[in-house]
C-alpha cells in the first residue's frame, strides 16, 4: 500500500480517530478481512462474515501485528470508527488510487477472466512491477483490497471486475476508474441472474468500457471481434479500441495455425502489426487461445514488443485451483481438474479440449451447473448432446436434479456411448475407482456448488 497516517485514513473514509489512536501512525502495508492473515503494518478491516464478526477479532489483529483497524463498532485502538466498513473500503482505495501513478487495467467477461489476469500479470512483469486481484476476489470486497495492495512503484494494476447484475462495473469503476477495459466475452455464466437474459449481461459488463478515459487521456479498450455482443460495445466507449481475433484482422491482434497438442496444450501463430511470433501455451485446451490473444492485445497497447508478448505468453504458469489443471497418476491415469466452476460456456470448452486429447479412453465426470434459472433444464440436455457428441468412451453424470437431464440427452443422441448416472461423488468415486486403467484420461467439471475438488483429491491419491 502507499503509506498513510491514520489521520489520512479517517479523513478518506469520512471516519474518526478511536481515543487512544496516534494520528500520525503509519499504515504501511495492504488491508485484510481476516485476522488470521493480516499483514504486519497493515489494515484489518472488521467485517461481518458467515460464522464471525470481524469486530470479535479486532484485539487478534492487532497482536498479529495490524496497525490500525477498520470498525463500524467501538473496538481497541488503534482504530478508525466508520459507518459503513464495505464503503469504507472503496473510498479507501478511491484515496489511494488517485495518488498510484500505476496505469489501472480492468478485466471482465463471462469466462476467462482469471485465467486472463493471471496471464497479463506475467506478461506485464516483463515492463514493470504489477499488483494484482488475488484469486477471484473480483467483487465489491475484493476489488479495493486489490487496490490496496498497489505499492508507490507498481506500475500496472490489475483488477478482476465480477459483473452480478447492472450497475455493478459502474460502482466499481465509480470507486477506481480503469485506464484500461478488457472484456473478453459475454456468455452465459449466472444467466438466472439476469431477467433480460444475454443483453442484460452483455449491458452489465459494458459499464467497463464507458467509463474510460478517451483516447486522448489515455483510455484503451482491448475488445474480441469475435464476440457480436462484445464488438457491439465499440461506439461506447471514448476509449481507443484495441482488436483480437482467432480470425486474420486489418488491424488487429490474431492468431493463426492454432492446433493442440496431445497434451492439450494450444499453439499458435501470433500476428500483430509489428510482427509475428510463434506461442505455445502452458494451458491446456483450445480455448485459452482467445485469452492469451487478450492479453497480446493488451501488452501491444501498452508498449511491449510482440516478441517479448509471445515468449511471455509461452512462459505463463497456468492458473491453479481447478482450472484445466493436468494431474497424472502413477498409475498412467490423467485427470483433467476443471471443478473450479462450470456454466455452459467452460463445459462445452473442456469437452472439446478432452475430444481433442489423445488417451485410451476419454472419460467425461460432469455435475450439475448452477445459477441458471429458467434456463437449466435447456443448459443441461445441450450438454448432454454436446457429451455425446464429444467422442467420449464413458459419461458419467453426478448429481439428481439436473445431472439426469444431461444423461437422458447423452443417451437419446448416442445410445452405444457408456453413460452411468449416480447422486453422488462418493458414487462416482466407487464408480472410477473400479473402471479406471493406464492411460485413461478423465475429465472433471461441474459448478463449484458440486465441490467436485474433493473427488479429484480422491482420485488423485494413487
Ligand atoms: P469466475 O467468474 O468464477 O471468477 P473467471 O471468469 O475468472 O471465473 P476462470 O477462472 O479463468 O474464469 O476460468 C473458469 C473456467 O472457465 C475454467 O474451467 C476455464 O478453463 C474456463 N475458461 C477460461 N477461459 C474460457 C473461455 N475463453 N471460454 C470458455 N471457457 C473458458
Ligand atoms: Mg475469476
Amino acid at each position: 500500500m502507499i503509506p498513510l497516517t491514520a489521520a489520512a485514513i479517517a479523513a478518506a473514509t469520512d471516519g474518526h480517530l478511536v481515543p487512544g489512536t496516534d494520528p500520525s501512525l503509519l499504515v504501511t502495508a495492504p488491508a485484510s478481512i481476516d485476522s488470521r492473515q493480516v499483514h504486519p503494518g497493515g489494515v484489518f478491516a472488521a467485517l461481518p462474515g458467515r460464522r464471525t464478526d470481524g469486530h470479535y477479532h479486532a484485539s487478534a489483529a492487532l497482536a498479529a501485528g495490524a496497525a490500525l483497524v477498520l470498525a463500524a463498532r467501538p473496538v481497541p485502538a488503534p482504530a478508525v470508527q466508520v459507518t459503513d466498513v464495505t464503503r469504507a473500503l472503496g473510498d479507501l482505495a478511491r484515496h489511494v488510487a488517485d495518488r498510484l501513478p500505476a496505469t489501472v487495467i480492468g478485466i471482465t467477461g463471462s469466462n476467462g477472466k482469471t485465467t486472463t489476469k493471471d496471464l497479463a500479470t506475467q506478461v506485464l512483469a516483463h515492463h514493470g512491477p504489477v499488483a494484482a486481484t488475488d484469486r477471484s476476489f473480483n467483487n465489491e470486497l475484493g476489488f479495493p483490497l486489490t487496490v490496496l495492495r498497489a505499492t508507490p512503484d507498481t506500475r500496472y494494476l490489475i483488477l478482476e471486475m465480477g459483473a452480478r447484475g447492472r450497475g455493478h462495473l459502474s460502482y466499481l469503476c465509480g470507486l477506481v476508474t480503469p485506464h484500461v477495459g478488457v472484456v473478453l466475452n459475454v456468455g452465459t455464466a449466472h444467466l438466472g441472474q439476469y431477467p433480460d437474459g444475454q443483453t442484460g449481461i452483455a449491458a452489465a459488463k459494458s459499464e467497463l468500457l464507458t467509463g474510460l478515459p478517451s483516447a486522448d487521456h489515455g483510455g484503451l479498450a482491448i475488445l474480441n471481434a469475435d464476440d457480436p455482443l462484445v464488438a457491439a460495445m465499440a461506439p461506447l466507449t471514448p476509449a481507443r479500441t484495441r482488436w483480437w481475433s482467432q480470425r486474420p484482422h486489418p488491424n488487429g491482434v490474431y492468431a493463426r495455425d492454432v492446433h493442440v497438442t496431445p497434451r492439450g496444450r494450444a499453439c499458435f501463430t501470433l500476428h500483430t502489426p509489428e510482427g509475428t511470433a510463434p506461442v505455445t501455451l502452458r494451458l491446456t485446451g483450445r480455448h485459452h487461445v482467445g485469452n492469451a490473444l487478450a492479453v497480446a492485445a493488451l501488452a501491444l497497447g501498452l508498449g511491449l514488443d510482440h516478441h517479448t508478448i509471445a515468449d511471455a505468453l509461452s512462459a505463463a504458469e497456468p492458473a491453479s485451483g481447478g482450472r484445466m489443471q493436468t494431474i497424472v497418476r502413477g498409475d498412467g491415469v490423467t485427470l483433467l481438474h476443471d471443478a473450479y466452476n462450470a456454466n455452459p460456456d467452460s463445459m462445452a470448452a473442456a469437452l472439446t479440449t478432452l475430444s481433442t486429447m489423445s488417451a485410451r479412453r476419454r472419460i467425461a465426470v460432469l455435475g450439475e451447473m448452477a445459477d441458471l434459472g429458467d434456463h437449466a433444464a435447456g443448459a443441461h440436455h445441450h450438454l448432454g448432446v454436446l457429451a455425446a457428441r464429444a467422442g467420449l468412451d464413458v459419461l458419467i453424470t453426478i448429481g439428481t436434479r439436473t445431472a439426469p437431464l444431461i444423461a437422458d440427452a447423452a443417451d437419446t443422441e448416442h445410445s452405444t456411448l457408456d453413460i452411468i448416472a449416480v447422486p453422488d461423488s462418493q458414487a462416482a468415486h466407487d464408480v472410477l475407482s473400479r473402471i479406471l486403467r493406464p492411460d485413461d484420461l478423465v475429465l472433471i467439471k461441474a459448478s463449484r456448488a458440486a465441490h467436485l475438488e474433493h473427488l479429484v483429491a480422491a482420485l488423485s491419491n494413487r
